[in-house]
Protein backbone atom coordinates (compact mmCIF):
# COMPACT_ATOMS: atom_id res chain seq x y z
CA UNK A 1 0.00 0.00 0.00
CA UNK A 2 1.01 3.46 -0.54
CA UNK A 3 1.14 5.52 2.56
CA UNK A 4 2.44 8.63 1.20
CA UNK A 5 -0.33 9.34 -1.15
CA UNK A 6 -3.27 9.04 1.51
CA UNK A 7 -1.56 11.56 4.01
CA UNK A 8 -2.31 14.82 2.24
CA UNK A 9 1.23 17.02 2.25
CA UNK A 10 3.40 13.78 3.67
CA UNK A 11 4.31 12.99 -0.04
CA UNK A 12 7.59 11.38 -0.17
CA UNK A 13 7.77 11.60 3.25
CA UNK A 14 5.89 8.70 4.94
CA UNK A 15 9.33 6.41 4.64
CA UNK A 16 7.92 4.26 7.27
CA UNK A 17 4.25 2.29 7.51
CA UNK A 18 2.53 4.14 10.50
CA UNK A 19 1.55 2.41 13.70
CA UNK A 20 -1.98 3.32 12.97
CA UNK A 21 -2.36 2.18 9.67
CA UNK A 22 -5.78 2.12 9.07
CA UNK A 23 -7.78 3.91 11.20
CA UNK A 24 -11.42 2.13 11.29
CA UNK A 25 -9.79 -1.66 11.62
CA UNK A 26 -7.79 -0.08 14.79
CA UNK A 27 -10.95 1.39 15.93
CA UNK A 28 -13.29 -1.83 15.82
CA UNK A 29 -10.44 -3.79 17.31
CA UNK A 30 -9.42 -1.54 19.97
CA UNK A 31 -9.32 -2.80 23.90
CA UNK A 32 -7.18 -1.03 26.41
CA UNK A 33 -6.67 -4.82 27.89
CA UNK A 34 -4.63 -5.41 24.73
CA UNK A 35 -2.95 -2.21 25.38
CA UNK A 36 -1.93 -3.63 29.09
CA UNK A 37 -0.05 -6.98 27.27
CA UNK A 38 2.19 -4.96 25.41
CA UNK A 39 3.14 -3.80 28.72
CA UNK A 40 5.13 -6.00 31.25
CA UNK A 41 3.44 -4.81 33.75
CA UNK A 42 3.57 -6.62 37.33
CA UNK A 43 2.62 -10.37 38.73
CA UNK A 44 0.07 -9.14 40.72
CA UNK A 45 -1.82 -7.02 38.03
CA UNK A 46 0.00 -3.49 38.93
CA UNK A 47 1.88 -1.38 37.24
CA UNK A 48 4.49 1.46 37.15
CA UNK A 49 5.11 4.10 34.75
CA UNK A 50 8.88 4.15 35.53
CA UNK A 51 9.46 0.71 34.98
CA UNK A 52 7.53 0.37 31.97
CA UNK A 53 9.75 3.73 30.44
CA UNK A 54 12.86 2.35 31.95
CA UNK A 55 13.52 -0.80 33.77
CA UNK A 56 11.73 -3.15 31.65
CA UNK A 57 14.14 -1.88 28.55
CA UNK A 58 17.23 -3.17 30.36
CA UNK A 59 16.16 -6.73 30.56
CA UNK A 60 16.26 -6.46 26.34
CA UNK A 61 18.14 -5.27 23.62
CA UNK A 62 17.66 -1.71 24.12
CA UNK A 63 19.81 -1.83 27.43
CA UNK A 64 22.33 -0.17 26.17
CA UNK A 65 20.56 1.87 23.05
CA UNK A 66 20.75 5.92 23.86
CA UNK A 67 17.57 6.73 25.84
CA UNK A 68 18.35 10.79 26.34
CA UNK A 69 20.48 12.94 24.04
CA UNK A 70 20.56 16.32 26.06
CA UNK A 71 21.93 19.64 25.21
CA UNK A 72 22.37 22.30 27.62
CA UNK A 73 21.99 26.30 27.11
CA UNK A 74 25.51 26.88 26.88
CA UNK A 75 25.78 24.05 23.97
CA UNK A 76 27.16 21.06 26.76
CA UNK A 77 25.96 17.57 25.45
CA UNK A 78 25.75 14.33 27.43
CA UNK A 79 24.20 10.94 26.21
CA UNK A 80 22.23 8.40 28.39
CA UNK A 81 21.44 5.18 27.49
CA UNK A 82 18.33 3.07 28.76
CA UNK A 83 20.55 1.41 31.16
CA UNK A 84 22.39 4.46 32.53
CA UNK A 85 18.87 6.14 33.23
CA UNK A 86 17.94 2.58 35.05
CA UNK A 87 20.91 2.87 37.26
CA UNK A 88 20.62 7.04 38.09
CA UNK A 89 16.75 6.49 38.86
CA UNK A 90 17.41 3.46 41.16
CA UNK A 91 19.88 5.86 43.21
CA UNK A 92 17.55 8.23 43.22
CA UNK A 93 15.02 5.90 44.46
CA UNK A 94 17.08 5.04 47.29
CA UNK A 95 17.72 8.46 48.21
CA UNK A 96 14.12 9.26 48.82
CA UNK A 97 13.93 5.70 50.41
CA UNK A 98 17.10 6.65 53.16
CA UNK A 99 14.44 9.79 53.63
CA UNK A 100 12.54 7.98 54.56
CA UNK A 101 9.88 9.16 52.23
CA UNK A 102 6.78 6.81 52.06
CA UNK A 103 4.14 5.53 49.26
CA UNK A 104 2.52 8.49 48.25
CA UNK A 105 4.55 11.19 49.55
CA UNK A 106 4.75 13.78 46.95
CA UNK A 107 8.27 15.05 45.81
CA UNK A 108 8.30 17.83 43.83
CA UNK A 109 10.59 19.00 41.27
CA UNK A 110 11.56 22.39 40.15
CA UNK A 111 14.41 22.80 38.34
CA UNK A 112 15.11 23.46 34.13
CA UNK A 113 15.44 20.82 32.01
CA UNK A 114 18.48 18.64 33.02
CA UNK A 115 19.15 15.05 32.73
CA UNK A 116 18.60 15.46 36.95
CA UNK A 117 15.03 16.22 36.29
CA UNK A 118 14.01 13.31 34.71
CA UNK A 119 16.51 11.25 36.68
CA UNK A 120 14.23 12.58 39.85
CA UNK A 121 10.94 12.25 38.18
CA UNK A 122 11.26 8.36 37.58
CA UNK A 123 13.39 7.61 40.37
CA UNK A 124 10.40 9.41 42.49
CA UNK A 125 7.70 7.15 40.39
CA UNK A 126 9.76 3.55 41.04
CA UNK A 127 10.14 5.10 45.27
CA UNK A 128 6.11 4.27 44.91
CA UNK A 129 6.42 8.76 45.35
CA UNK A 130 3.76 10.90 43.66
CA UNK A 131 5.60 13.55 41.81
CA UNK A 132 4.93 16.84 40.94
CA UNK A 133 7.02 19.06 38.49
CA UNK A 134 6.99 22.48 38.32
CA UNK A 135 8.59 24.90 35.90
CA UNK A 136 11.52 26.60 36.52
CA UNK A 137 10.05 29.78 35.74
CA UNK A 138 7.77 29.84 38.43
CA UNK A 139 7.86 32.90 41.35
CA UNK A 140 7.73 32.55 44.69
CA UNK A 141 4.01 33.15 44.91
CA UNK A 142 3.56 30.53 42.38
CA UNK A 143 5.61 27.74 44.03
CA UNK A 144 3.57 28.48 47.54
CA UNK A 145 0.50 28.24 46.18
CA UNK A 146 1.88 24.43 44.59
CA UNK A 147 3.77 23.38 47.64
CA UNK A 148 1.03 23.94 50.17
CA UNK A 149 -1.91 22.61 47.88
CA UNK A 150 -0.04 19.33 47.44
CA UNK A 151 1.92 19.50 51.01
CA UNK A 152 4.93 18.13 49.20
CA UNK A 153 7.81 16.97 51.72
CA UNK A 154 10.86 16.29 49.37
CA UNK A 155 11.34 19.52 46.62
CA UNK A 156 14.35 19.06 44.38
CA UNK A 157 16.08 22.13 43.03
CA UNK A 158 19.11 24.16 42.13
CA UNK A 159 21.44 26.55 43.76
CA UNK A 160 19.62 29.55 41.79
CA UNK A 161 15.71 28.08 42.22
CA UNK A 162 16.80 27.85 45.90
CA UNK A 163 16.64 31.88 46.14
CA UNK A 164 13.13 31.65 45.09
CA UNK A 165 12.00 28.90 47.81
CA UNK A 166 13.74 30.71 50.83
CA UNK A 167 11.26 33.53 50.47
CA UNK A 168 8.80 31.22 50.98
CA UNK A 169 10.18 28.26 52.70
CA UNK A 170 9.03 29.93 56.57
CA UNK A 171 5.55 28.93 55.16
CA UNK A 172 5.77 25.15 53.78
CA UNK A 173 5.80 23.05 57.06
CA UNK A 174 5.03 20.32 55.51
CA UNK A 175 8.78 20.10 53.54
CA UNK A 176 11.09 17.66 55.48
CA UNK A 177 13.88 17.99 52.56
CA UNK A 178 14.98 20.10 49.96
CA UNK A 179 17.27 18.42 47.63
CA UNK A 180 20.10 20.71 46.07
CA UNK A 181 21.27 19.72 42.47
CA UNK A 182 24.43 21.15 41.50
CA UNK A 183 25.10 20.14 38.18
CA UNK A 184 27.84 23.41 37.95
CA UNK A 185 29.49 23.10 40.95
CA UNK A 186 28.82 26.29 42.52
CA UNK A 187 29.68 27.62 45.40
CA UNK A 188 26.41 26.86 48.27
CA UNK A 189 25.44 27.89 51.27
CA UNK A 190 23.26 24.80 52.54
CA UNK A 191 20.37 25.95 54.74
CA UNK A 192 18.41 24.39 57.45
CA UNK A 193 16.62 21.34 55.55
CA UNK A 194 18.87 21.41 52.46
CA UNK A 195 21.16 18.93 51.68
CA UNK A 196 22.73 17.76 48.27
CA UNK A 197 21.62 15.93 45.32
CA UNK A 198 25.40 14.78 44.54
CA UNK A 199 26.45 13.73 47.70
CA UNK A 200 23.12 11.27 48.29
CA UNK A 201 23.20 9.99 44.96
CA UNK A 202 27.03 8.68 45.61
CA UNK A 203 26.50 7.44 48.73
CA UNK A 204 23.30 5.65 47.16
CA UNK A 205 23.31 2.22 45.52
CA UNK A 206 22.43 1.87 42.19
CA UNK A 207 20.43 -1.66 42.69
CA UNK A 208 16.53 -0.64 43.90
CA UNK A 209 13.56 -2.63 43.07
CA UNK A 210 10.94 -0.47 41.34
CA UNK A 211 8.24 -0.88 44.31
CA UNK A 212 4.92 -2.64 42.75
CA UNK A 213 2.50 -0.49 42.46
CA UNK A 214 -1.23 -0.70 41.92
CA UNK A 215 -2.46 0.60 38.57
CA UNK A 216 -4.40 2.90 40.41
CA UNK A 217 -1.72 4.69 42.58
CA UNK A 218 -1.45 8.11 42.88
CA UNK A 219 1.66 8.65 40.50
CA UNK A 220 1.71 12.04 39.37
CA UNK A 221 0.19 15.45 39.57
CA UNK A 222 -0.02 18.15 37.55
CA UNK A 223 -1.05 21.63 37.62
CA UNK A 224 -3.26 22.85 34.80
CA UNK A 225 -2.08 25.97 32.76
CA UNK A 226 -4.15 28.69 34.30
CA UNK A 227 -5.67 29.66 30.85
CA UNK A 228 -9.25 30.08 32.56
CA UNK A 229 -8.43 30.78 36.07
CA UNK A 230 -6.31 29.37 39.53
CA UNK A 231 -4.43 26.17 38.37
CA UNK A 232 -5.82 23.26 39.49
CA UNK A 233 -3.50 20.16 40.18
CA UNK A 234 -4.45 16.58 38.45
CA UNK A 235 -3.57 13.85 40.20
CA UNK A 236 -2.92 10.76 37.44
CA UNK A 237 -2.75 7.11 38.85
CA UNK A 238 0.32 4.87 37.21
CA UNK A 239 -2.09 2.93 34.47
CA UNK A 240 -1.76 6.78 32.97
CA UNK A 241 1.10 4.59 31.07
CA UNK A 242 -1.11 2.83 29.02
CA UNK A 243 -2.43 5.96 27.59
CA UNK A 244 0.91 7.52 27.21
CA UNK A 245 1.87 4.58 25.31
CA UNK A 246 -0.45 3.89 23.24
CA UNK A 247 -0.63 7.28 21.91
CA UNK A 248 3.14 8.10 21.22
CA UNK A 249 2.57 5.00 19.13
CA UNK A 250 -0.43 5.68 17.41
CA UNK A 251 -0.36 9.20 17.05
CA UNK A 252 2.93 10.80 17.12
CA UNK A 253 3.60 7.54 15.17
CA UNK A 254 6.85 6.62 17.17
CA UNK A 255 8.80 3.93 15.58
CA UNK A 256 12.07 2.37 16.70
CA UNK A 257 14.66 3.93 15.20
CA UNK A 258 13.21 7.78 15.24
CA UNK A 259 14.96 10.76 17.17
CA UNK A 260 12.31 12.05 18.53
CA UNK A 261 12.34 16.05 19.68
CA UNK A 262 9.50 17.27 21.88
CA UNK A 263 9.70 20.48 23.18
CA UNK A 264 7.40 20.78 25.98
CA UNK A 265 8.98 21.26 29.38
CA UNK A 266 8.38 18.55 32.19
CA UNK A 267 6.27 21.33 34.39
CA UNK A 268 3.56 21.19 32.13
CA UNK A 269 2.06 17.65 31.22
CA UNK A 270 2.89 17.45 27.57
CA UNK A 271 6.36 17.19 28.81
CA UNK A 272 5.75 14.20 31.36
CA UNK A 273 3.44 12.47 29.02
CA UNK A 274 5.06 13.00 26.28
CA UNK A 275 8.58 14.12 26.78
CA UNK A 276 9.35 11.63 29.45
CA UNK A 277 6.99 8.50 29.72
CA UNK A 278 5.12 7.47 26.48
CA UNK A 279 7.88 7.68 24.28
CA UNK A 280 10.72 5.92 26.61
CA UNK A 281 7.83 3.39 27.12
CA UNK A 282 8.13 2.91 23.32
CA UNK A 283 11.71 2.55 23.43
CA UNK A 284 12.75 5.60 21.35
CA UNK A 285 15.36 8.03 21.65
CA UNK A 286 14.34 11.48 22.82
CA UNK A 287 16.44 14.68 22.52
CA UNK A 288 16.25 17.15 25.36
CA UNK A 289 16.84 20.82 24.72
CA UNK A 290 17.69 22.71 27.93
CA UNK A 291 17.77 26.26 25.87
CA UNK A 292 14.75 28.55 25.13
CA UNK A 293 13.00 29.42 22.08
CA UNK A 294 14.63 30.78 18.90
CA UNK A 295 14.03 29.52 15.41
CA UNK A 296 17.73 29.45 14.36
CA UNK A 297 18.57 27.48 17.53
CA UNK A 298 15.47 25.26 17.66
CA UNK A 299 16.23 24.02 13.74
CA UNK A 300 19.96 23.59 14.83
CA UNK A 301 18.55 21.24 16.87
CA UNK A 302 16.68 19.27 14.37
CA UNK A 303 20.09 19.46 12.23
CA UNK A 304 22.27 18.38 14.63
CA UNK A 305 20.45 15.18 16.03
CA UNK A 306 18.85 14.21 13.17
CA UNK A 307 15.09 14.33 14.80
CA UNK A 308 12.23 12.70 12.78
CA UNK A 309 9.57 13.01 14.83
CA UNK A 310 8.82 16.21 15.92
CA UNK A 311 5.74 17.59 18.66
CA UNK A 312 5.41 21.11 19.47
CA UNK A 313 2.86 23.73 19.94
CA UNK A 314 0.68 26.31 18.17
CA UNK A 315 2.59 29.47 19.88
CA UNK A 316 6.09 28.09 18.43
CA UNK A 317 5.13 27.47 15.34
CA UNK A 318 3.41 31.02 15.39
CA UNK A 319 6.82 32.46 15.81
CA UNK A 320 8.49 29.82 13.70
CA UNK A 321 6.10 31.52 10.95
CA UNK A 322 7.14 34.87 12.02
CA UNK A 323 10.58 34.46 11.75
CA UNK A 324 10.01 33.22 8.36
CA UNK A 325 11.01 30.50 5.84
CA UNK A 326 14.54 31.81 5.32
CA UNK A 327 15.65 30.92 8.33
CA UNK A 328 14.58 27.27 7.52
CA UNK A 329 16.70 27.40 4.53
CA UNK A 330 19.65 27.84 5.90
CA UNK A 331 19.65 24.34 7.86
CA UNK A 332 19.13 20.45 6.49
CA UNK A 333 15.78 19.46 7.91
CA UNK A 334 15.40 16.64 5.87
CA UNK A 335 15.48 14.07 8.80
CA UNK A 336 12.12 15.21 9.81
CA UNK A 337 9.14 12.58 8.86
CA UNK A 338 5.94 13.94 11.07
CA UNK A 339 4.83 16.32 12.92
CA UNK A 340 2.28 17.13 15.75
CA UNK A 341 1.05 19.96 17.77
CA UNK A 342 -0.64 20.47 21.21
CA UNK A 343 -2.05 23.10 23.41
CA UNK A 344 -4.10 25.89 21.64
CA UNK A 345 -6.11 25.29 18.11
CA UNK A 346 -3.73 25.21 15.46
CA UNK A 347 -4.55 27.59 12.83
CA UNK A 348 -5.32 26.19 9.10
CA UNK A 349 -2.34 28.43 8.36
CA UNK A 350 -0.33 27.15 10.14
CA UNK A 351 -1.01 23.62 8.43
CA UNK A 352 -0.27 24.93 5.58
CA UNK A 353 2.59 26.71 6.33
CA UNK A 354 4.25 23.53 7.61
CA UNK A 355 3.70 22.13 4.05
CA UNK A 356 5.58 24.82 2.78
CA UNK A 357 8.16 25.55 4.72
CA UNK A 358 9.57 21.59 5.86
CA UNK A 359 7.31 19.99 3.24
CA UNK A 360 5.08 18.49 6.37
CA UNK A 361 1.79 19.46 7.42
CA UNK A 362 1.83 20.00 11.22
CA UNK A 363 -0.66 16.88 12.81
CA UNK A 364 -2.73 18.87 15.59
CA UNK A 365 -4.23 16.98 18.26
CA UNK A 366 -6.17 17.81 21.69
CA UNK A 367 -6.00 16.88 24.79
CA UNK A 368 -6.34 18.32 28.21
CA UNK A 369 -3.86 18.13 32.20
CA UNK A 370 -7.12 16.37 33.25
CA UNK A 371 -7.15 13.66 30.52
CA UNK A 372 -3.59 12.53 30.91
CA UNK A 373 -3.36 11.67 27.15
CA UNK A 374 -3.79 12.85 23.48
CA UNK A 375 -7.93 12.05 23.25
CA UNK A 376 -8.34 13.21 19.52
CA UNK A 377 -5.74 13.68 16.94
CA UNK A 378 -4.92 13.55 13.04
CA UNK A 379 -3.27 10.44 12.29
CA UNK A 380 -0.92 9.73 9.08
CA UNK A 381 -2.97 8.26 7.39
CA UNK A 382 -5.73 10.10 6.84
CA UNK A 383 -6.21 13.43 4.84
CA UNK A 384 -5.59 16.64 7.13
CA UNK A 385 -8.84 19.24 7.60
CA UNK A 386 -6.53 22.12 8.40
CA UNK A 387 -8.35 23.62 11.75
CA UNK A 388 -9.60 20.40 12.67
CA UNK A 389 -8.58 18.51 15.55
CA UNK A 390 -9.13 15.42 13.66
CA UNK A 391 -11.03 11.91 15.10
CA UNK A 392 -11.07 10.67 18.65
CA UNK A 393 -8.36 8.47 19.77
CA UNK A 394 -9.14 4.13 19.75
CA UNK A 395 -10.65 3.61 22.72
CA UNK A 396 -11.97 6.71 23.58
CA UNK A 397 -15.44 8.11 23.25
CA UNK A 398 -16.14 11.94 22.47
CA UNK A 399 -19.14 13.93 21.62
CA UNK A 400 -20.71 17.11 21.36
CA UNK A 401 -23.34 17.55 23.85
CA UNK A 402 -26.29 20.54 24.33
CA UNK A 403 -26.20 23.01 27.31
CA UNK A 404 -27.37 20.65 29.72
CA UNK A 405 -25.12 17.97 28.82
CA UNK A 406 -27.88 15.48 27.69
CA UNK A 407 -28.13 15.65 23.91
CA UNK A 408 -25.88 14.90 21.17
CA UNK A 409 -26.12 17.88 18.65
CA UNK A 410 -26.39 17.22 15.08
CA UNK A 411 -23.21 17.49 12.85
CA UNK A 412 -21.96 20.84 12.27
CA UNK A 413 -23.66 22.09 15.35
CA UNK A 414 -21.54 23.53 18.44
CA UNK A 415 -21.90 22.45 21.80
CA UNK A 416 -19.60 20.99 24.65
CA UNK A 417 -16.77 18.40 24.14
CA UNK A 418 -17.33 15.71 26.35
CA UNK A 419 -16.11 12.15 26.99
CA UNK A 420 -17.22 9.00 27.97
CA UNK A 421 -16.01 8.88 31.66
CA UNK A 422 -13.46 6.55 31.66
CA UNK A 423 -9.83 5.51 30.36
CA UNK A 424 -6.66 4.81 32.18
CA UNK A 425 -5.04 8.00 31.92
CA UNK A 426 -8.38 9.93 33.11
CA UNK A 427 -7.14 12.58 36.11
CA UNK A 428 -8.56 10.49 39.23
CA UNK A 429 -9.10 14.22 41.27
CA UNK A 430 -8.08 17.93 41.49
CA UNK A 431 -6.00 17.55 44.46
CA UNK A 432 -7.97 18.83 47.73
CA UNK A 433 -10.83 19.72 44.85
CA UNK A 434 -12.96 17.04 45.34
CA UNK A 435 -15.85 18.87 44.53
CA UNK A 436 -14.67 20.67 42.00
CA UNK A 437 -13.88 17.41 40.16
CA UNK A 438 -17.09 15.87 40.53
CA UNK A 439 -18.69 19.19 38.39
CA UNK A 440 -16.84 17.92 35.69
CA UNK A 441 -19.28 15.17 35.64
CA UNK A 442 -22.49 14.39 33.99
CA UNK A 443 -24.25 11.38 32.87
CA UNK A 444 -21.79 9.61 32.28
CA UNK A 445 -20.02 12.02 30.50
CA UNK A 446 -17.00 14.28 31.61
CA UNK A 447 -17.05 17.87 30.43
CA UNK A 448 -14.33 19.19 28.92
CA UNK A 449 -14.77 23.15 29.65
CA UNK A 450 -14.29 23.41 25.82
CA UNK A 451 -16.70 23.61 23.12
CA UNK A 452 -16.83 22.23 19.85
CA UNK A 453 -18.56 21.01 16.66
CA UNK A 454 -18.44 17.38 14.95
CA UNK A 455 -18.72 17.11 11.22
CA UNK A 456 -20.22 14.85 8.91
CA UNK A 457 -16.39 12.38 8.90
CA UNK A 458 -16.49 12.51 12.41
CA UNK A 459 -13.78 15.30 12.72
CA UNK A 460 -14.09 17.56 15.70
CA UNK A 461 -14.04 21.24 15.53
CA UNK A 462 -12.38 23.22 18.36
CA UNK A 463 -14.56 26.42 18.71
CA UNK A 464 -13.36 27.78 22.17
CA UNK A 465 -13.31 27.07 25.88
CA UNK A 466 -16.57 27.70 27.43
CA UNK A 467 -15.68 30.72 29.19
CA UNK A 468 -13.77 32.85 26.15
CA UNK A 469 -17.14 32.11 23.33
CA UNK A 470 -18.92 35.39 22.42
CA UNK A 471 -22.32 36.00 22.29
CA UNK A 472 -22.96 38.69 19.92
CA UNK A 473 -26.60 39.24 18.99
CA UNK A 474 -27.98 35.92 19.99
CA UNK A 475 -24.93 34.33 17.87
CA UNK A 476 -22.33 32.61 19.66
CA UNK A 477 -18.97 33.33 18.06
CA UNK A 478 -15.84 31.25 19.41
CA UNK A 479 -12.56 33.37 18.94
CA UNK A 480 -10.34 30.48 17.33
CA UNK A 481 -12.68 31.46 13.96
CA UNK A 482 -11.65 34.96 14.42
CA UNK A 483 -8.03 34.54 15.57
CA UNK A 484 -7.50 32.46 12.48
CA UNK A 485 -9.03 34.69 9.85
CA UNK A 486 -7.40 37.62 11.30
CA UNK A 487 -3.56 35.64 10.95
CA UNK A 488 -3.65 34.88 7.74
CA UNK A 489 -3.54 38.56 6.92
CA UNK A 490 -0.45 39.20 6.00
CA UNK A 491 0.71 41.69 8.77
CA UNK A 492 -0.76 39.58 11.73
CA UNK A 493 1.61 37.46 13.98
CA UNK A 494 -0.74 36.62 16.58
CA UNK A 495 -4.11 37.18 17.47
CA UNK A 496 -6.32 37.06 20.65
CA UNK A 497 -10.08 37.64 20.31
CA UNK A 498 -13.03 38.75 23.29
CA UNK A 499 -16.10 39.99 23.76
CA UNK A 500 -16.87 43.38 25.26
CA UNK A 501 -20.04 44.62 26.40
CA UNK A 502 -22.41 46.55 23.96
CA UNK A 503 -25.48 48.14 24.96
CA UNK A 504 -27.40 46.75 21.69
CA UNK A 505 -25.45 43.28 20.84
CA UNK A 506 -24.75 42.27 24.43
CA UNK A 507 -21.49 41.54 23.63
CA UNK A 508 -19.30 42.67 20.38
CA UNK A 509 -16.19 40.73 18.99
CA UNK A 510 -12.49 42.89 20.04
CA UNK A 511 -9.17 41.71 18.57
CA UNK A 512 -6.21 42.05 19.85
CA UNK A 513 -3.40 41.89 17.57
CA UNK A 514 0.30 41.92 17.75
CA UNK A 515 2.44 42.32 14.25
CA UNK A 516 4.88 40.33 11.98
CA UNK A 517 8.38 42.40 11.99
CA UNK A 518 8.45 44.42 9.02
CA UNK A 519 4.81 46.03 10.00
CA UNK A 520 4.05 49.39 11.48
CA UNK A 521 0.65 49.81 13.83
CA UNK A 522 -1.54 52.57 11.75
CA UNK A 523 -5.06 53.65 11.70
CA UNK A 524 -5.13 52.30 7.94
CA UNK A 525 -3.59 48.80 8.69
CA UNK A 526 -6.41 48.35 11.08
CA UNK A 527 -9.08 49.55 9.04
CA UNK A 528 -7.16 47.00 6.18
CA UNK A 529 -7.18 43.95 8.68
CA UNK A 530 -10.87 44.73 8.86
CA UNK A 531 -12.10 44.62 5.79
CA UNK A 532 -9.78 41.49 5.31
CA UNK A 533 -11.93 39.94 8.38
CA UNK A 534 -15.07 40.84 6.62
CA UNK A 535 -14.21 38.84 3.72
CA UNK A 536 -13.59 35.72 5.61
CA UNK A 537 -16.36 35.86 8.27
CA UNK A 538 -19.58 36.41 9.42
CA UNK A 539 -20.66 40.40 9.56
CA UNK A 540 -21.35 39.72 13.48
CA UNK A 541 -17.96 37.60 13.92
CA UNK A 542 -15.90 40.80 12.45
CA UNK A 543 -14.16 42.73 15.28
CA UNK A 544 -15.25 45.99 16.13
CA UNK A 545 -12.60 46.97 17.35
CA UNK A 546 -8.80 46.23 17.23
CA UNK A 547 -5.76 46.76 19.17
CA UNK A 548 -2.22 46.39 18.48
CA UNK A 549 -0.20 44.80 20.80
CA UNK A 550 3.56 44.20 20.67
CA UNK A 551 2.50 40.63 22.36
CA UNK A 552 -0.31 38.43 23.60
CA UNK A 553 -0.28 37.84 27.30
CA UNK A 554 0.65 34.22 27.68
CA UNK A 555 0.79 31.24 30.14
CA UNK A 556 4.40 29.94 30.33
CA UNK A 557 2.78 26.82 28.37
CA UNK A 558 2.11 29.24 25.57
CA UNK A 559 -1.47 29.70 25.45
CA UNK A 560 -2.99 33.28 24.72
CA UNK A 561 -4.57 34.19 28.09
CA UNK A 562 -8.26 35.79 26.85
CA UNK A 563 -9.23 36.59 30.51
CA UNK A 564 -6.19 38.59 31.00
CA UNK A 565 -6.67 40.85 28.31
CA UNK A 566 -10.65 40.57 28.95
CA UNK A 567 -9.47 41.58 32.24
CA UNK A 568 -7.27 44.20 31.11
CA UNK A 569 -9.66 45.89 28.57
CA UNK A 570 -12.75 46.01 31.41
CA UNK A 571 -10.37 47.34 34.44
CA UNK A 572 -11.42 44.40 36.16
CA UNK A 573 -9.11 42.08 38.92
CA UNK A 574 -6.65 40.11 36.87
CA UNK A 575 -7.32 37.41 39.08
CA UNK A 576 -4.39 34.33 39.35
CA UNK A 577 -1.41 35.19 37.28
CA UNK A 578 0.76 32.81 38.49
CA UNK A 579 1.43 30.94 35.01
CA UNK A 580 1.98 34.22 33.33
CA UNK A 581 4.48 34.69 31.36
CA UNK A 582 6.16 37.89 31.64
P1 LIG B 1 -6.78 25.88 33.02
O1 LIG B 1 -7.52 24.58 33.02
O2 LIG B 1 -5.99 26.11 34.27
O3 LIG B 1 -7.60 27.05 32.62
P2 LIG B 1 -5.65 25.03 30.51
O4 LIG B 1 -6.99 24.47 30.24
O5 LIG B 1 -5.04 25.89 29.46
O6 LIG B 1 -5.64 25.82 31.90
P3 LIG B 1 -4.17 22.65 29.96
O7 LIG B 1 -4.71 21.43 30.56
O8 LIG B 1 -2.70 22.80 29.84
O9 LIG B 1 -4.64 23.86 30.84
O10 LIG B 1 -4.75 22.87 28.52
C1 LIG B 1 -5.83 22.15 28.00
C2 LIG B 1 -6.66 23.05 27.13
O11 LIG B 1 -5.86 23.57 26.06
C3 LIG B 1 -7.80 22.37 26.45
O12 LIG B 1 -8.93 22.25 27.30
C4 LIG B 1 -8.06 23.31 25.26
O13 LIG B 1 -8.82 24.44 25.65
C5 LIG B 1 -6.66 23.74 24.89
N1 LIG B 1 -6.13 22.86 23.82
C6 LIG B 1 -5.20 21.91 23.91
N2 LIG B 1 -4.94 21.35 22.72
C7 LIG B 1 -5.75 21.94 21.84
C8 LIG B 1 -5.98 21.79 20.43
N3 LIG B 1 -5.29 20.94 19.70
N4 LIG B 1 -6.93 22.56 19.88
C9 LIG B 1 -7.63 23.45 20.62
N5 LIG B 1 -7.46 23.64 21.92
C10 LIG B 1 -6.52 22.90 22.55
MG1 LIG C 1 -8.33 23.51 31.48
Amino acid sequence: MNYSAITKGNIEKMVVKPNLDDYQTIISNFKWDNIYKELDGFDNGGLNIAYEAIDRHVKTSLKDKPALLWEGKHGESEKYTFHDLYKLTNRFANVLSKLGVQKGDRVFTYMDRTPEVYTCILGTLKAGCVVGPLFSAFGPDAMKDRLEDSAAKILVTTPKLAETVHEIINDLPAIEKIIIVNKEKTPYDFQAREISYEKLMEEASDEFETVKTDKEDYAIMHYTSGTTGKPKGAAHVHQAIMGHYATAKYVLDIHPDDIYWCTADPGWVTGTSYGIFGPWANGVTQVVYEGGFSAGGWYRVIEKYKVTVWYTAPTAIRMLMKAGEKVVRKHDLGSLRYMCSVGEPLNPEAVIWGEQAFGLPFHDNWWQTETGCIQIANYPVQDIKPGSMGRPFPGVTAAILDDNCENEMPPGQEGNLVLKQYWPSMFRTYWNKKELYDSRFKNGWYITGDRAKKDEDGYFWFVGRADDVINTAGHLVGPFEVESALIEHPAVAEAGVIGIPDKIAMEVVKAFVSLKDGYEASEDLKMDIKKFARQKLHALSCPKEIDFLPGLPKTRSGKIMRRLLKARELGLPEGDTSTLEE
